[in-house]
Formats: structure tokens, C-alpha cells, sequence
């Protein structure tokens, strides 16, 4: 058995795309050297990693194929494929004999961990290099090289990850490559309603948006996600398009949220995936580029600055937080944002009170925490309101400074402002982006799973 890991093949100016590269491998695959193609990985890595063209994916390719041909066809395939003249293009190519057969422990426990970090961390062209040779994996690369981090990463994943969802993505014809896509608007929508739930992320109904059609001059005509392998080949057959080229089914991690890591009170950890120590933060040391989930109170009123992004400060728990009436205090505020292409999302971040207890998901970026998705565990359905005179019902009056309250007519008084229960819009549970503002890795609420209520997006 052999993995063919291979990434970084794509430029942002000149198209192609490295699932394309790797669906014309497992062909070539079969029709060359006659062996299988079992499986195809698309892997999201890091998505705040910054050398990135798009969506940071890594393809891996399962084989029965013997490890030196399916390298010679895989470098042949990258070498005609990759787009070079895109300096920014580093394809990276690493080949590895291992019997995914032998079960557990097939893969190297120290090339799993890669992936996991991989996904959730930032990793050097070094580490890459000395775990290739350390196994003895083939390995290929033009550029710097920076492909084989995500190559290796690829190869590792199937033991390191445990979530799965697939993809199946069609292709245009290459003559059609960099022209406008002709897909039928409400076929899309059509087949979307069809396979809901299990099949999502296809459209976006609040912005009347087609989300399985990508915008970029690559090949990809449309790409259906979901659940299931059958229900997403299902709903890419019911979509009227111009002639589809070729399709490929790709099993993947997106839509499963492993990039977060998980901060629990002085400490965070891997879970779901194979953990590292290493990667054992608390949170009051949070890092950009890296993605958490972490529970926290709000502590500021929400504000809409220039551009429509929305902002909110959140204390994380754990931490000494301050009072919610006295958020400035707050020893560890950190800034959470609903950036504009969030879109109706943001109507759920505005309609937070200091008090609220929130899990809160995303990924830190300037020291403001990016929202992917929020849970709101409590709400603060109190507010300190001016006293009612208890005999006429009107507002009391400032008795003057720290003097309380009076009813002038009536001459009744209070100490100070008191407590008032007041309605909220919000309800407890999960809220998520919209299907348009979803990142790849991250779990749409449909997929279930959330400890809590879910208001789904779709
Ligand atoms: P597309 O999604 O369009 O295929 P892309 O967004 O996947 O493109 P790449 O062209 O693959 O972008 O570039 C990402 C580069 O970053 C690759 O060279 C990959 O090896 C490297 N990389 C990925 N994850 C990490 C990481 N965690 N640390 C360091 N480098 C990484």
C-alpha cells in the first residue's frame, strides 16, 4: 500500500488546483500502472497559515500501486500540472510505503502528530524534511519546497483525524478554464433543498448565493459537501451546468472544527485528534494564527464600526474576569469579531449584554478572536433600570449625586437603581456564519454533535 501526499501545486493569478491534480493521479493511476485508488484525502490545514493560496488544502491519494511507480507518475502529473511560473508555488510531492491495512500504528505515530499540527499550528520546511527522511519516504519538490509540509501532512492524516465528510467536485473542461461558469442558478438551489441534511454548505438561501460554485479561474465547476458519499454524487448529478469534464470523489475533513483547539480553565487540549503537549496553551497566553474554542462571559456592549464588522469583548472564564457592569476592569479582555461577510450573523453578536456566558470559536488573529461560530450558555435577562414610584408608577427622579431616587409628587424614594428582568431575542444554543462566510474546516451546525441547542444556518 502506498500514500501519495502533494501540495501547493495552485496560483492565485493562474488557476489550477491541487484536488484536480490529484483526481488526474488516481486516474492515471489506474489507467497506467492498473492499480487502485481507493481513497482520495482533501485535507484543510491551517487556515491562518499565511503562504496559503486559498483554502490551505493538502490531497493525499491511497494506492495499491508500488511505491517507486506511483512516485514517477505522481512527480510526472505535478511536474506538467503545477503552476511554476506562480513563484509563490511551491509544489511539494511525498511518497510512502505503508500498509494502511496493518491497522493502527501503520501510519508513524510522529508523521499523525505532523498532521495534527499541521491543522492546528505553524510547522518549518525542517520539520518536514527530517520526518521524510527519518521514515524514508520519497520525496519530491520545485520551489522552496514548503509543498512537503503539507505533502507530509496529508499522508499522516488518516490516523490522526476520526471525522470524515466527503466532496465531490466536477470539473470544467480545461478549454473552459478562466471563463465565466455557466451553471443553472435554481438547479443548485433545487438540488441543495434535495439533499439537505446531509448534503451542505451547497447554497446560501439568506444571501440567494450558490456556494458550491467557486468564483476562482481554476478548473472546479462545483463542489458538493456533505455526510455522505452517495447523497453528495446525488445532488452534483442534479445540477444543470455546461458539460462536466470529469468528477471526483474526495473524503475530507472539512466541516468538522479540528483546527480548534480547546482552552479549558489555565490549560488547552487537542481534542478529537491525536494531542501533543506542545500544543498546551492557557488563556491567557493565546496565540495568532492559531484557532480556539474557549468559554467566556461578555464583558463589553456590542459595536458596529466602519465597514459593518460587529465587535464584542469576551473575558474567557478561568480567568479573573471583572465585573460584567465593570468591563474596563477586566484583566484579560479579549476582542471577538463578526467581520461583514458574516453577514445576519452579526445580528446574533449585537444582540449580546455584558453577563451573557458564551462559547465562543474562531481563530486569533491581531489579537482579536475571527467568530466562526458562538454557543450562548447563559444570558443576562437583568438591567439596572431607574426606580418606579410604587404609589403612581412613574420614573423616580435623581435625588441628587449619590442621594438615590424620588418621586417628586409623591415624595417616595429608593436607595438606587434597581434590578429589572428585561427580554431577550437571543436564544440559548449554537449560532453559526452563514454558509457564504463558512470556512472550510469548520462544522456547520447541521452536522450536529454541539452540546447545546443549534440554530442552523442555511
Ligand atoms: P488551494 O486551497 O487553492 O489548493 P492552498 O490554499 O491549499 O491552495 P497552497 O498553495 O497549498 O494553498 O499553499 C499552502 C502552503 O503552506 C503549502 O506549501 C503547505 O505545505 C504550507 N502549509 C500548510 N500548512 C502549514 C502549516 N501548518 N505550517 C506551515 N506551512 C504550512
Amino acid at each position: 500500500m502506498t500514500i501519495v501526499g502533494l501540495d501547493d501545486t495552485d496560483s492565485r493569478e493562474h488557476g489550477m488546483c491541487t484536488t484536480y491534480v490529484a483526481a488526474q493521479i488516481a486516474k492515471r493511476l489506474r489507467r497506467e500502472a492498473d492499480a487502485a485508488a481507493t481513497r482520495t484525502l482533501l485535507v484543510r490545514l491551517n487556515p491562518a497559515v499565511e503562504y496559503k493560496t486559498r483554502g490551505n488544502a493538502a490531497l493525499a491519494i491511497h494506492t495499491d500501486c508500488n511505491p517507486a511507480r506511483a512516485f514517477d507518475i505522481s512527480r510526472e502529473v505535478l511536474e506538467s500540472l503545477a503552476e511554476t511560473r506562480d513563484e509563490r508555488t511551491n509544489p511539494g510531492l511525498v511518497v510512502a510505503d505503508i500498509d494502511l491495512a496493518a491497522g493502527e500504528g501503520a501510519i508513524p505515530a510522529a508523521v499523525a502528530r505532523f498532521s495534527t499540527r499541521a491543522i492546528r499550528d505553524h510547522l518549518s520546511r525542517a520539520a518536514a524534511e527530517t520526518l521524510i527522511d527519518d521514515h524514508g519516504y520519497q520525496s519530491w519538490h520545485a520551489g522552496n519546497g514548503r509543498g512537503r509540509i503539507g505533502a507530509l501532512a496529508a499522508i499522516g492524516a488518516w490516523s490522526a483525524l476520526a471525522d470524515w465528510t466527503y466532496e465531490y467536485i466536477s470539473y470544467r473542461k480545461p478549454e473552459r478554464w478562466g471563463t465565466p461558469r455557466e451553471v443553472d442558478h435554481d438547479s443548485v438551489f433545487a438540488a441543495a433543498d434535495s439533499g439537505y441534511p446531509d448534503v451542505w454548505d451547497t447554497v446560501d438561501r439568506g444571501e440567494n448565493e450558490t456556494v458550491c460554485v467557486p468564483h476562482t479561474p481554476g478548473p472546479i465547476l462545483h463542489g458538493i459537501r456533505g455526510d455522505d458519499p452517495e447523497a453528495v454524487r446525488r445532488v452534483a448529478e442534479q445540477i444543470d451546468s455546461e458539460p462536466v469534464y470529469s468528477s471526483h470523489l474526495f473524503v475530507t475533513n472539512q466541516g468538522t472544527d479540528v483546527h480548534l483547539r480547546d482552552v479549558t480553565v489555565g490549560a488547552d487540549s487537542d481534542s478529537g485528534t491525536t494531542g501533543s503537549a506542545a500544543d498546551a496553551a492557557t488563556a491567557t497566553s493565546l496565540q495568532d494564527g492559531r484557532a480556539y474554542r474557549l468559554d467566556a462571559r461578555v464583558v463589553s456592549e456590542p459595536e458596529t464600526r466602519r465597514g459593518g464588522h460587529v465587535f464584542v469583548d469576551v473575558a474567557p472564564e478561568g480567568v479573573a474576569a471583572g465585573d460584567a457592569d465593570n468591563a474596563a476592569s477586566s484583566p484579560a479582555k479579549l476582542p471577538c469579531a463578526a467581520f461583514e461577510p458574516t453577514k445576519r450573523f452579526r445580528d446574533h453578536v449585537r444582540a449580546l449584554r455584558p453577563g451573557d456566558r458564551l462559547t465562543v470559536c474562531g481563530e486569533l488573529a491581531d489579537g482579536t478572536l475571527k467568530l466562526e461560530k458562538v454557543a450562548v450558555r447563559g444570558l443576562n435577562t437583568t438591567d439596572l433600570v431607574t426606580p418606579v414610584c410604587p404609589d403612581c408608577e412613574r420614573t423616580m427622579e435623581s435625588a441628587g449625586r449619590d442621594q438615590g431616587y424620588r418621586c417628586r409628587d409623591c415624595g417616595t424614594d429608593a436607595p438606587g437603581k434597581e434590578r429589572a428582568e428585561i427580554e431577550r431575542v437571543l436564544e440559548l444554543g449554537w449560532y453559526e456564519v452563514p454558509p457564504c462566510a463558512r470556512r472550510h474546516i469548520a462544522k456547520p451546525l447541521v452536522r450536529g454533535g454541539f452540546d447545546g441547542p443549534v440554530h442552523p444556518e442555511r
